[in-house]
């Protein structure tokens, strides 16, 4: 039979808007030191709405009409940032076939028979393609996330599109910060938009740029370093990383996928309440040791 103790905790947690999947690691959390959060979603709300847009050889519409096309397909919250601003200006959808998601980096699909990718800064410059980097890095600077339209291996413009920070999101760095627990920020968005949000809250770490499987790597590597880690995320794209870290805590409005792989769901989507976490799981087990 499971411990008084134990189930008093975890009928206090539920009450705290915990759900606690794997007692055994939310045991453990009273050890933990470092917590790594993903950026879009977890430590911001992942609603985003588009602020610009750049078409080069299309009109603006064109260009919002292909990218929406394509993204109705995809659940991202990115994708239904520029789905919304489709529909705001009534634009026809594009008949689109061939649909896939490249992890991390954005989509690919045909749209009216014509091979079209919607892509990550990082992308373009793993493949060498030029882009305008003066209006992409003023952009970034303000936070935004941007992506690139190519239709034939031809950039035809950019989409920018802004997110705002959780409103607990800088209250639970600072708490556990006070705990003694460092908050790392691991972000598949581009660095500059990574560095606009941690400075915000006052995390600075930041590993931006992070492919899926390479986020699940940077785990390992605060393991080699001795570190003890709880990851928060909200993606298909953190699922890795939730099943590599010490305890892994998903956000209750994420991605199935995140939630069916973590130890931990916050309810309420709520960063503050990681540090609810690691307080409980201190306060339950400190004299069981
Ligand atoms: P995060 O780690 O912040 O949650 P993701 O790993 O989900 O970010 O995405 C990383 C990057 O991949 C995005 O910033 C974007 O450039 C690109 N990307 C992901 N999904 C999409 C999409 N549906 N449409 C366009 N770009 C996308
Ligand atoms: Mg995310």
């Amino acid at each position: 039979a499971m411990p008084l103790v134990t189930s008093v905790s975890t009928s206090l947690a539920a009450k705290n808007g915990l759900l606690i999947r794997n007692r055994v690691a939310f045991e453990n959390a009273r050890n933990l030191d470092t917590v790594v959060f993903d950026k879009t979603g977890t430590l911001t709300e992942g609603s985003f709405g588009v602020t610009d847009i750049k078409a080069d050889s299309v009109s603006e519409d064109d260009l919002l009409a292909i990218a929406a096309s394509v993204e109705e397909n995809s659940e991202h919250p990115i994708a239904r940032g520029i789905v919304e601003a489709g529909k705001s200006r009534e634009l026809a959808m594009l008949r689109v076939t061939d649909y896939q998601n490249l992890t991390g980096e954005g989509l690919r699909a045909s749209v009216d028979g014509r091979p079209v990718k919607i892509v990550s800064p990082g992308y373009l410059k793993r493949e060498g393609i030029a882009f305008d980097e003066k209006s992409y890095s003023s952009l970034a600077g303000e936070g935004k996330t941007v992506v690139f339209i190519l239709r034939e291996n031809k950039l035809l413009g950019f989409i920018a599109l802004s997110d705002v920070a959780r409103p607990t999101a800088k209250e639970a760095v600072d708490e556990l910060k006070q705990m003694e627990v460092a908050s790392i920020m691991l972000t598949g968005d581009n660095q500059r938009a990574a560095d606009y949000v941690a400075r915000q809250l006052d995390i600075n770490q930041v590993f931006a740029e992070v492919l899926p499987g390479d986020k699940a790597s940077k785990i390992d590597e605060l393991h080699r370093d001795g570190r003890r880690v709880a990851m928060t995320g909200d993606g298909v794209n953190d699922a890795p990383s939730l099943a590599k870290a010490d305890l892994g805590i998903a956000i209750g409005a994420g991605t199935s996928v995140a939630i069916e792989t973590a130890d931990v769901i916050l309810v309420k989507s709520d960063p503050l309440d990681v540090v609810g976490i690691l307080k409980l799981s201190r306060a339950t087990f400190k004299k069981m040791v």
